[in-house]
């Protein structure tokens, strides 16, 4: 492979596509872009304890050797851009890869970095668990009851990137077609985006959520949606998502409406409740009846939201891990950002992005070393030994450090 800056490393074997997934060897080379900001202090952290994992849990057999791969600053500096080619294909030829957060480089012709990766790689669900952790401080009174894995779509919806700045000709023209062609009353000195939302996009995001839900014996796909304002791009993902589940998963799914006319009110065993619920009430929903909820299939923007609320209930951003997920590619990512005031100073909390890399773990199939990272970090926080973020929030916490807390969660395996 005709990389510039990137040293493959000869120890390692590519991951393959076989058989129409990911093949794993014994000794996979995984990429890992480092990120900006906490991102160093971070990924040493996530390194080590998952080096740790898959140590204990398969003495020498399974190692993952990890190749540096650039974008951010690091980067900028190396090849003189924020997100150079050899990355991309770097992302794309060794098919499974994990990042920390990078600085949304202002003026520099990218939206963001992240949003680049997940749409140039159709990486299109955006897939993140949340759960509680006991002893993590939570504003809710019993945060065990939230267990669910959030399936956004990545690259539709708002996010798309068609916008004009108030007042440009681009927007002037647009306004004036629409007001013109359908007669509405736009102001001229408006801002104009535009959302699109496809059967296709939507439908293959709900396929990954249910073929989630069988594959780890979940009970629900909830689709979250703003049918009733918005009827023809969130009412339309929410009739997508049900044509995907009736006519492709007929036979394991109940749509909400059968469960009471067919079943008694009582899920068969084996099968997944398919229903839905209009955004604004999901926020109230997972705040009070949290246990019924279980894998949510959202639009972009409402994943958004809905993610980092949930995560907060739990604890906050600290411990949200997250993936982009496309047909076989996936790349691994804390959901925070650089938090550039905390840069290099081996302070913040590693547990967003070791987090991640469970969820790489268990994509990869190495289950049992994914276990261990969650035994030691449940460990870890039971003792209250924790960074800054929680020790704030934990009765006589002891604070440690980014690197102590790798340390304690490897110690606690
Ligand atoms: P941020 O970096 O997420 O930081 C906001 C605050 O969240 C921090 O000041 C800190 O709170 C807390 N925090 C974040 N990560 C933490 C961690 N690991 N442990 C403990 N606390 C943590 O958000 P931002 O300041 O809005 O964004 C900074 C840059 O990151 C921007 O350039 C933005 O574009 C980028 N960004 C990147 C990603 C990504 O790469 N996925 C995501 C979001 C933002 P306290 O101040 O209370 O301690």
């Amino acid at each position: 492979m005709g990389y510039q800056k990137i040293k493959v490393p000869a120890d390692g074997t590519k991951i393959v596509i076989a058989d129409g997934k990911p093949s794993i060897p014994g000794n996979p080379i995984i990429p890992y872009i480092e990120g900006d900001g906490i991102g160093r202090d971070i990924t040493l952290a996530m390194k080590k304890t998952v080096d740790a994992a898959v140590a204990k849990s398969y003495g020498g057999k399974r190692k993952i050797v990890w190749m540096e791969i650039y974008a951010g600053e690091k980067a900028n500096e190396l090849y003189g851009s924020y997100l150079p080619d050899e990355t991309i294909e770097a992302l794309r030829d060794f098919v499974i890869a994990i990042k920390g957060p990078l600085t949304t480089p202002i003026g520099k012709g990218f939206r963001s970095l992240n949003v680049s990766i997940r749409q140039i790689l159709d990486l299109y669900a955006c897939v993140r668990p949340v759960r509680y952790f006991k002893g993590t401080p939570s504003p809710l009174v019993k945060p065990e009851l939230l267990d669910i894995v959030l399936f956004r779509e990545n690259t539709e919806d708002v996010y798309a990137g068609i916008e004009w700045e108030s007042g440009s000709d681009d927007a002037k023209e647009v306004i004036n077609f629409i007001n013109q062609k359908f007669d509405f009353n736009i102001r001229e000195e408006s801002g104009i985006g535009i959302k699109p939302m496809s059967e296709f996009a939507s439908r293959r995001l709900m396929r990954k959520g249910i073929e989630y839900a069988l594959a780890n014996n979940r009970k629900s796909v909830t689709i979250v949606h703003k049918g009733n304002i918005m009827k023809f791009t969130e009412g339309a993902f929410n009739n997508w998502c049900k044509k995907e589940a009736a006519e492709n998963f007929r036979d394991v799914i109940v749509l909400e409406e059968e469960l009471n006319q067919l079943y008694g009110g009582k899920l068969p065993e084996g099968k997944v409740l398919v229903n839905d619920r209009i955004a604004d009430s999901m926020f109230q929903q997972l705040l009070l009846r949290p246990d019924e909820y279980d894998v949510l299939v959202t639009p972009n923007l409402n994943g958004d939201y809905l993610s980092d609320s949930a995560a907060a209930m739990v604890g906050g951003l600290g411990m949200a891990p997250g993936s982009n997920i496309g047909d076989y590619l996936a790349v691994f990512e804390a959901t925070h950002g650089t938090a550039p005031k905390y840069a290099n100073m081996d302070k913040v909390n590693p547990g967003s992005l070791i987090l991640s890399s469970v969820l790489m773990l268990r994509y990869m199939g190495w289950g049992e070393a994914a276990d261990l990272i969650e035994k030691g970090i449940d460990a870890t926080i039971l003792k209250k030994t924790v960074t800054y973020d929680l020790a704030r929030q934990i009765e006589n916490a002891k604070e440690v450090k980014t690197s102590e807390f790798a340390d304690e969660i490897c110690g606690n395996m």
